[in-house]
């Protein structure tokens, strides 16, 4: 076999393996714990430590960083097609 075959099927394995693993992920889970507030939803405040709404997430949840990529991609392309 040819080696540079070899190394080429080594790298690029487990790096489809990973990223169609993610891809996956993203379809079956798109969201995920926020970690600012561990999904609790809200955080406290550094004066006088009150309670207050999370900022980063709506209660508790994030959007994982591919989904939101993909759903970029999506409404771009939906816009364009229109
Ligand atoms: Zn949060």
């Amino acid at each position: 076999m040819d080696p540079l075959l070899t190394l080429a099927s080594v790298i690029v394995t487990p790096a489809a393996l990973v990223t169609l693993g993610y891809a996956g992920l993203c379809w079956v889970s798109p969201f995920k714990t926020c970690k600012r507030c561990a999904g609790t939803g809200h955080t406290t405040t550094r004066f006088l430590r009150r309670p207050r709404a999370c900022r980063r997430c709506d209660r508790g949840l994030r959007l994982r960083t591919g989904r939101r990529v993909f759903n970029y991609f999506h409404r771009l392309r939906a816009e364009a097609t229109r």
